[in-house]
């Protein structure tokens, strides 16, 4: 019904690291809202959407499942795969966990950034689906990272509480051949710094 505006960081800390409701009943108010991450998921470049990151205080999210697997062929035709629709998933929890890798979030509530965190391999998840039925499946890999991003967002948890240090932390930029490059956090703040204050700190004399 509508693309909604995404609340980032920078202006919404306090409401997107509040923990989100649990959804009661699937009324005519929380269709809309699927509605609404549906459409606003489509106009964005994300795998992910989580109802606080659109205003709604209410546990419930969108992912696109299977968007990082490994196309069937090798060819250049990855233009022409038919675009996942997006699954909604209401009240999760995550009732089992097995094994542990390491791999990137980035998220539309903090732009620039990415971040390199542990994460659960496989999990299994119990959660409401649209019409209101209860699912009990078990996801692995990109999946299951999308996941417990988004569910870690309806306890108002942003990745960047994930991270080990701010070592892991890149600020995503251009080169000046407009190729995309990641620069270690620390870095950037240590140019950006004297690009401001001029020479950096010398300590020889
Ligand atoms: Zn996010």
């Amino acid at each position: 019904m509508a693309v909604r505006k995404i609340l980032t960081i920078s202006k919404h800390e306090k409401f997107l690291t509040t923990k989100s409701e649990p959804v009661h009943k699937i009324n005519r108010e929380i269709k809309a809202l699927f509605q609404d991450l549906r459409d606003t998921i489509e106009e964005n470049p994300a795998v992910g959407l989580a109802a606080p990151q659109i205003g709604v205080s209410k546990r419930v999210f969108a992912v696109l499942l299977g968007y990082y697997d490994e196309p069937e062929t090798d060819d250049e035709s990855e233009a022409e795969l038919p675009p996942i629709e997006p699954t909604i998933m209401v009240n999760p929890e995550i009732v089992e966990r097995e094994g542990v890798e390491r791999g990137f979030d980035a998220c539309l509530s903090i732009p620039g950034m990415m971040g390199y965190t542990d994460r659960d391999l496989e999990i299994r998840v119990k959660y409401m689906d649209e019409q209101g039925n209860k699912q009990d499946r078990t996801f692995a890999g990109w999946d299951a990272r999308m996941i417990q991003h988004e569910l870690d967002h309806l306890d108002g948890i942003l990745f960047t509480k994930r991270l080990e240090s701010l070592d892991d932390l890149y600020v995503i930029a251009k080169d000046a051949d407009g190729n995309r490059i990641e620069i270690p956090y620390p870095e950037f703040v240590r140019k950006t710094t004297q690009q401001v204050i001029g020479k950096p700190l010398s300590t020889t004399p």
